[in-house]
């Protein structure tokens, strides 16, 4: 089932309309090995356009 993936990130260039992303997959890891909330955790497949 295809996911839809909300991200708001208009500088990444797989980014479409400002709103979703239009990357075939993505990867999200922790800052530090760990995140305890969504502000240390980073998509990694962000490229900037
Ligand atoms: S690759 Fe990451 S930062 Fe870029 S649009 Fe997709 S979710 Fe957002």
């Amino acid at each position: 089932m295809e996911q839809m993936i909300m991200c708001e990130v208009n500088s990444c260039k797989f980014n479409k309309e400002g709103v979703r992303c239009g990357a075939p997959k993505i990867h999200v890891a922790p800052h530090k090995g760990r995140a305890d909330s969504s502000d240390e955790t980073d998509c990694k497949t962000y490229e900037h356009v």
